[in-house]
């Protein structure tokens, strides 16, 4: 059994079962969550014995850091492999105010988006909670740094794993100490998953890929669209608003020729009129595998972008962090599994570093 994913009450439990007293399952969870011990040595208050009896009883860490990526930005794609050999991405995003980590909730991804790395090969299986949740406890180890902000955007689809990322959210928040206001869920737009999700009363920001304003062409790029209404998808986004009294955000990826006209921008403003939200823009960036897609001209970025806020519709433009690390979703996976190279080993576009030169872990004492 994983240790991480498991509350602070259970590690309570099992030390009650076993005629310790539950205090040792705290002392567990806080090396687990908050002081990102991983290893069972170093949880030097607890007696000798009962770390032998942890190391026969639970799995930790989850996840082992495989390789890493730097942009000249700071930004750090981390390929981490699973106990089954699996193996994920998370995208480390320090900024001024702020450290965001961009996680993974599905190893692969059924979703099959025609401009998205990780729907190349499907998918191969969902992640666990604790797995979701190691990878931010991984990042904190190997940086030195305190995640602030986490955005599940990275392989998979939140929503197609809808438990183990419910379920990970909690733990970040009652566990780890993350507001889970400083959480962000992306998804693809599954209607009726995202009004489950607003009866969970979690605080979080929602984040849904329209991509475009109309149902043809919505589905010739995201075939998950074909399974419902463009409607379908705008009557759930009202309900979430209604039911959280949040704000949420329409992620669209530009794509030159295809949803990227001023006419579609009116479109897309007359369709998300009256939503609580802004429209997030993402011109998009080439993924190797996935080549018949073109980024569109600045000129046409910002006409598009014009047309948005004409019709009364905030719109911001994604950061480019990270190029090429955060490129898109799923690159380094296949770098590895397919054994070919999809950034430059050195210079500045982007930088490899070897596992071995990581940045050292912090005392994990001192958490
Ligand atoms: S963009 Fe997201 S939902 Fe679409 S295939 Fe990629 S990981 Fe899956």
């Amino acid at each position: 059994m994983l240790l991480t994913g498991l509350t602070t009450e259970e590690l309570q439990e099992w030390a009650r079962e076993r005629g310790l007293g539950a205090y040792r399952g705290r002392q567990l969870a806080d090396w687990v969550y908050r002081r990102s011990a991983r290893s069972f040595d170093v949880m030097t208050d607890l007696p000798q014995k009962l770390r032998g009896e942890l190391a026969s009883s639970f799995i930790h860490p989850a996840l082992q850091e495989e390789d890493r990526s730097t942009s000249p930005d700071g930004a750090t794609k981390f390929l981490v492999r699973a106990r089954d050999g699996e193996r994920v991405e998370c995208v480390f995003l320090p900024y001024d105010d702020r450290i965001s980590l961009c996680v993974s909730t599905q190893v692969g991804c059924a979703m099959d988006c025609s401009f998205c790395a990780t729907g190349i090969g499907g998918l191969k299986r969902d992640l666990l909670p604790g797995e979701i949740v190691d990878q931010l406890l991984l990042v904190q180890a190997a940086t030195g740094q305190r995640v602030t902000h986490v955005v599940y955007m990275g392989m998979g689809e939140p929503l197609a794993n809808y438990s183990a990322t419910v379920a990970s959210i909690r733990l970040l928040s009652k566990e780890v100490g993350l507001s889970a206001r400083r959480i962000t869920v992306s998804t693809v737009g599954l209607p009726a998953a995202i009004r489950r999700l607003a009866g969970e009363r979690l605080p979080i920001t929602l984040a849904v890929s329209i991509h475009a304003p109309d149902d043809d062409v919505r589905r010739v790029i995201m075939p998950a669209a074909r399974l419902h209404l463009l409607e379908d998808l705008l009557d759930a986004c009202r309900h979430w608003c209604a039911v959280t009294r949040r704000r949420m955000t329409f992620e669209y990826l530009l794509l030159e020729g295809i949803n990227d006209s001023p006419a579609q921008a009116r479109d897309l403003a007359r369709r998300i009129r009256g939503i609580l939200g802004n429209v997030n823009l993402i011109p998009y960036n080439h993924v190797e595998g996935r080549g018949r897609f073109r980024r569109p001209s600045r000129e046409r970025i910002e006409a598009f972008r014009a047309a948005l806020e004409e019709s009364g519709i905030r719109t911001t433009e994604r950061m480019r962090r990270g190029n090429p690390v955060s490129a898109a979703c799923g690159q380094l996976r296949h770098e590895a599994e397919s054994g070919r190279k999809l950034f430059a080993p050195s210079g500045a576009a982007g930088v490899k570093i070897p596992v071995s030169a990581k940045v050292p872990a912090p005392d994990a004492g001192d958490g």
